[in-house]
């Protein structure tokens, strides 16, 4: 079998979700949305049913999903739903909606629930993607309240620049919050990791954790805010090739690579069509049997050569892609992404839960 492993520690998942419950103080809901951010959502979430305050899931599949995978804690659907024959499918299945704009309240009203229901109400604060602008927010509320089905609001808005410690934009955002909201019942819910880890007067009630959960930092540099996350996910292959390159030979696509002098170099399963993103790459960091070493030359479809810079290393050798050891964070940087998206890419990687 191809030895592409993604090795998942639950362990690692729920110290971590442990960790920003503390940090946040109050209510901390799981982010597992886009298969728990590569992870493996049904996994991700039964490992943290004991101990998770709820679910949040981008849309009704993902949430029907968890539910029939035997999860009764509260989800939520951040996207809200797409037309409005999904609201009968919330009301069926206990998913909770966001409702963020006029369209989705109108359905909302429209529809005859069944069961009570928890809507999340979703205030622009500044990021203009979606959510009620100020001004309207408390007439979509009392119109919403009015709904005999309507159990709980979660009054809730979302930041865009929590992860930038130098923007003061996260607590405009807050007090905008703050001033539409304080005077309407309910829960409050604003932070995403960033804020959870270093904005606290975005805590509110309610905490919506993602990448942070899964052991990864949302800021760009180290600081003092993600020393105690750790990571969940490892990714790892094996060599299954190997050759010398003498000096001022190529290698791979492109002849991208040329060798300063005579090295040896493995040939490892994983490439781009497993996630693994293709630009720049050349030079990105990996771990062969525990040493650093580097990806040389272009990275392939389904594999790439590496640096062998032991003579123990050879085919068989182990190497670590990102996880505990190298970070993920450094690979989506120097390829011009962020993690968020390097670990949604990954594809084809069997999966392996400690
Ligand atoms: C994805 C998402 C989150 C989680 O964000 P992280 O930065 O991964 O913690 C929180 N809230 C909303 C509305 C989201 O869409």
């Amino acid at each position: 079998m191809r030895p592409l492993t993604a090795t998942i520690n639950l362990h690692h998942l729920q110290d971590n979700y442990l960790y920003l419950k503390q940090q946040h103080g109050n209510e901390l809901y799981a982010v597992v949305k886009a298969d728990a951010y590569g992870h493996g959502a049904i996994k991700c979430t039964q490992a943290l049913a004991e101990d998770a305050d709820g679910f949040a899931v981008a849309f009704l599949e993902e949430g029907i999903e968890l539910r029939k995978n035997g999860i009764a804690a509260p989800i939520v659907l951040l996207e809200g739903v797409f037309s409005p024959d999904e609201y009968a499918e919330c009301d069926r299945f206990n998913l909770s909606p966001v409702v963020q704009n006029q369209t989705q309240l109108r359905e909302f009203m429209r529809y005859a629930w069944r069961n009570y229901v928890t809507v999340w109400l979703k205030l622009d604060s500044g990021m203009r993607r979606a959510g009620f602008m100020p001004a309207d927010y408390a007439v979509a509320y009392h119109a919403i309240s009015r709904n005999k089905a309507v159990q709980n609001i979660v009054k809730m808005t979302h930041l865009s620049c929590a992860d930038d410690l130098q923007s003061l934009f996260t607590n405009y955002q807050n007090k905008i919050f703050d001033t539409t909201t304080q005077s309407l019942g309910g829960l409050s819910s604003v932070a995403n990791s960033a804020g959870i880890l270093a904005h606290p007067k975005t805590h509110h009630d309610i905490g919506r954790a993602g990448i942070a959960l899964y052991g990864i930092s949302p800021f760009e540099e180290e600081n003092e805010f993600s020393g105690s996350l750790k990571p969940v996910m490892t990714l790892t292959t094996q060599v299954f090739g190997e050759r010398v390159l003498r000096k001022g030979e190529t290698v791979g696509y492109g002849s991208i690579f040329r060798a300063e002098k005579d090295m040896r170099l493995g040939l490892i399963a994983c490439g781009y069509a497993d996630g693994y993103p293709r630009i720049p790459s050349n030079d990105n960091p990996v771990l062969i049997d525990g040493k650093p070493s580097r990806v040389v030359g272009r990275v392939s479809m389904d594999m790439m050569t590496v640096e062998l810079t032991d003579p123990s290393q050879g085919i068989g050798s182990v190497v670590e892609l990102w996880g505990e050891n190298i970070s993920v964070t450094e690979i989506a940087q120097r390829c011009g992404t962020i993690s968020y998206e390097v670990l949604c890419h990954l594809k084809r990687a069997k999966k392996a839960y400690v």
